[in-house]
């Protein structure tokens, strides 16, 4: 009798662990399941952000180039073709918020700068990214503009080899920022690197090289790229890395100045210098040929010293957001 209600015992014991195992795996399934809910959620949410994101860059000036274009504006001397052309890229500016259409029909290169915490999944990142350009493209907030460089052949989906061009960057913040910038092709056009010393310039290896070369670029791109202009300007690196860190100097603000006092007195210089070239908007004439100047360093070869210029176009498209821990967008930061 003993033995039989031992044995009971133990089928019964067995029988709750067996349905102790089976609840645990219904709420493990549970947990997976809302996971790949939140997985799909989050990158949705990235999707829209990224596309809101392409929308207000491509429509909306940033308020700091906006507020130096109405300070030309007004410095401007009245009733000169450079303040038609000033007052032309004003109403540009207003009309292009107001209708959510592009500031200008070349909405350029598409620049992405993406810091993130560790752990990101970059493809998975850059294919959402891919998908929100293509649907931008698709309403019309950018340009089917990416060609393929043999065929000439236009997918119009602007998608194609190191096209959206996208950076990412580790940091140690726990959010994710993402920095747009839409680079215009003749802009882009006039940009220039130098090899130091040039003896044609009389610029040798030092900060008054630098500023000639700079000096030059900017004669040298007179009635072309669209200016006023904004220079990002890298002192050093190789031949690519100069180029694009002169880049990402544009991600300054315009009312940033470099820490390095040498290089904010530069910066300064060489705005006040260009205005009095009398280059203009357009290379109309007038007081306005440059908004801003921005100016970073790389190290170098002891061989080599590079000065790699950028040049932006008044329609200065860049913006920025930082996402939530859901992806949806917390703060813009232009
Ligand atoms: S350089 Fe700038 S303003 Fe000129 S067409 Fe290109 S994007 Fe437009």
């Amino acid at each position: 009798m003993a033995k039989k209600k031992a044995a009971k015992k133990k089928v019964a014991k067995k029988k709750v662990a067996k349905k102790k195992v089976a609840k645990k795996k219904v709420a493990k399934k549970k947990v997976a399941k809302k996971k790949v809910a939140k997985g799909q959620d989050t990158s949705k949410n990235l999707y829209d952000a990224v596309l809101e994101l392409i929308r207000v860059t491509s429509t909306v000036i940033p308020d700091d180039v906006q507020k130096v274009v109405l300070e030309t504006l007004e410095r401007e001397e009245k009733n000169t073709t450079a303040e038609y052309a000033m007052n032309i890229i004003k109403a540009n500016i207003e009309l292009a918020k107001k209708k959510s259409q592009p500031i200008c029909q070349d909405t350029g290169t598409i620049l992405f700068y993406i810091s993130h915490p560790i752990g990101i999944d970059q493809g998975k990142f850059t294919k959402v990214i891919e998908k929100a350009v293509v649907k931008a493209t698709k309403l019309g907030y950018l340009r089917q503009n990416s060609v393929h460089s043999l065929t000439g052949k236009n997918d119009s989906l602007n998608i194609g080899l190191g096209h959206p061009s996208v950076h990412f960057h580790q940091h140690k913040k726990k959010s994710i920022e993402i920095k747009l910038m839409l680079k215009g092709g003749g802009c882009e056009n006039v940009g220039a690197q130098y090899a130091l010393p040039n003896t044609d310039l009389k610029a040798g290896r030092d900060l008054d090289g630098v500023r000639k070369v700079i000096l030059d670029a900017i004669v040298k791109a007179q009635g072309k790229g669209c200016g006023p202009g904004v220079l990002g300007v890298t002192i050093g690196g190789d031949r690519g890395s100069g180029y694009l860190a002169s880049k990402e100097e544009l991600l300054r603000t315009l009312d940033d100045k470099s820490n390095i006092p040498e290089l904010a007195e530069l910066e300064e210089e060489i705005v006040t210098t260009a205005n009095k070239l009398g280059i203009g908007p357009m290379g109309f004439g007038g007081k306005t040929t440059l908004l801003g100047c921005k100016i970073g360093h790389q190290n170098r070869l002891p061989a080599s010293f590079f000065v790699s210029v950028s040049y932006m176009c008044w329609a200065f498209r860049r913006q920025g957001v930082i996402l939530k821990e859901n992806q949806q967008i917390s703060k813009w930061l232009y």
